[in-house]
């Protein structure tokens, strides 16, 4: 088994995306979670799935509570963190969520 390493974000990572931490709602590694950014603000950010109407095919959509309409830097910055975390568990279904959303 390899060690997860939900609570150990690199500082360069956060500092990249101007966020003091990114934490789970719910259980280690899941999804929704709570960003902070580095104003102090704290924002949830969720997945969810949709199958689409014409084809059947599942794809999931990302969605944050801040005050940003469209793609925020907090999803850009749990999508990095989640494909990071994938590729070390070589967790391909994981990988492949990622592929389908937008
Ligand atoms: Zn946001």
């Amino acid at each position: 088994m390899s060690q997860s390493n939900d609570n150990t974000i690199p500082a360069e990572f956060l500092a990249k995306y101007r966020i003091r931490s990114i934490t789970p709602v719910n259980e280690p590694g899941t999804i929704p979670v709570t960003v902070e950014s580095e104003s102090g603000s704290r924002y949830t950010v969720d997945r969810n799935a949709f199958i689409d109407r014409y084809d059947g095919g599942m794809e999931f959509r990302w969605s944050c509570t801040c005050p940003a309409r469209k793609r925020c830097r907090h999803i850009d910055a749990v999508e990095d963190w989640l494909y990071a975390q994938a590729l070390a568990d070589q967790d391909y279904d994981a990988l492949e969520i990622i592929e389908r959303t937008v």
